[in-house]
């Protein structure tokens, strides 16, 4: 019988399932500080459970993570993981530390549907959900790897920007935000979690309801016209209904903003007049702007916009009141960018025929 991996448990299910095993509510808790706070991968170290239980616990259950494919450092800190999936899939994980701050960017799926053109992950196609222990192991192991005397949680904020659209796996991705939320395991704040989407109406409502995580929503034009053909799941749920949501999402908290993302493609989306369509939809919208420079991949149908372009795109909606920051490049020399390393390997798998 194929054992229980424990890292597919947020703190209720693993409390469901001590409970039907006729243990205190007390073990729930024990467990989950060994493994998430303290990184345990050996039940026979849980020093507080009893020898009886940590031999019935083992004969059950594992701690099962993910295999390393690959481990860049860049030049600049970044750090990027390839992640091997039990299916042989891989996943890709980036670590970016900037001061005291250290950002840790997971992903949600293998490949992604959407299908935004300017998207390396999207290009790829979509190969399937990652299960619960998939997506926090990616916390749990890049934990494992950063920690130092000097530093014992390194990960101070988690991306939800990695591969895949996370509203699409809603009930893996609440979960894993949850442990990332839980003060027994790695109890980081709401305001330090972010789940960044393509747009997906509502499914942004029901996270609101069960994680009110940061949110980040992928713009990257000002009209439908334009968003019709480059983020697909526009003609779902376009604009209108879109900035709908965002206007109202932190209502109750006067202090929180939506981070827009928008990408800068040169000649398709950077121009004054798409500055100006920007400020009117986000009239009204609690908002932030985070200009990203287009990273280029094989194929790429895009070049990215010229640095003065981006910097008079960004003057332009400051001078409408919004605060606009330019995503600083990072890790270019281990293809820190979105969905370039998993492309290459990947894709390598796929051309051996296996
Ligand atoms: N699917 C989610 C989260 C993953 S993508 C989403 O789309 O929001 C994370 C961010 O990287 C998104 O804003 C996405 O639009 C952006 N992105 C994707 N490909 C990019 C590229 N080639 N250059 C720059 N940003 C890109
Ligand atoms: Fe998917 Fe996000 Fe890439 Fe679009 S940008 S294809 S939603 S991962």
């Amino acid at each position: 019988m194929e054992k229980i991996n424990l890292l597919n448990f947020n703190h209720d299910d693993l409390l469901a399932l001590l409970l039907a095993w006729g243990q205190p509510r007390y073990r729930a808790t024990q467990i989950f500080q060994w493994i998430h706070q303290k990184g345990l991968d050996n039940i026979n170290e849980m020093t507080n459970l009893s020898k009886d239980f940590r031999q019935l616990l083992q004969e059950k259950a594992e701690i099962r993570a993910l295999d390393i494919a690959l481990d860049k450092v860049s030049v600049d800190g970044t750090r990027k993981w390839l992640f091997r999936l039990a299916d042989g899939n891989c996943i890709e994980t980036v670590f970016i530390p900037e001061g005291e701050r250290g950002t840790l960017c997971v992903s949600s799926q293998v490949g992604c549907a959407v299908n935004c053109t300017f998207c390396s992950t999207g290009k790829q196609g979509f190969s399937r959900d990652l299960t619960v222990a998939e997506i926090i192991g990616q916390v749990w192991l890049a934990s494992r790897l950063l920690a130092s005397p000097e530093k014992e949680k390194p990960i101070t904020n988690v991306v939800m920007m990695g591969m895949g659209e996370p509203l699409l796996n809603f009930e893996n991705v609440v979960k894993s935000l949850e442990i990332m939320l839980d003060d027994n395991a790695y109890g980081l704040s709401k305001r330090r979690v972010t789940l960044s989407t393509s747009g997906f109406v509502p499914q942004m409502l029901a996270l609101k309801k069960r994680v009110p995580v940061a949110l980040a929503v992928s713009l990257h034009a000002p009209n439908d016209e334009l968003r019709n053909k480059i983020v697909p799941v526009n003609r779902k749920y376009p604009l209108s209904e879109l900035m709908a949501v965002c206007r109202d999402y932190f209502a109750n908290e006067p202090r929180r903003t939506v981070m827009m993302e928008y990408v800068m493609l040169a000649g398709v989306n950077d121009s004054e007049k798409h500055a100006r369509e920007l400020i009117k939809i986000l009239k009204d919208v609690p908002a932030k702007i985070n200009l990203i420079p287009f990273n280029s991949f094989p194929s790429a149908p895009y070049q990215c916009s010229s640095m003065e372009v981006i910097k008079a795109f960004q003057e332009r909606l400051m001078a409408a009141g919004f605060i606009t920051t330019i995503r600083r490049t990072r890790g270019d020399d281990v293809d820190g960018a979105c969905g370039q390393l998993v492309g290459q390997v990947n894709k390598r798998t796929k051309n051996s025929g296996v």
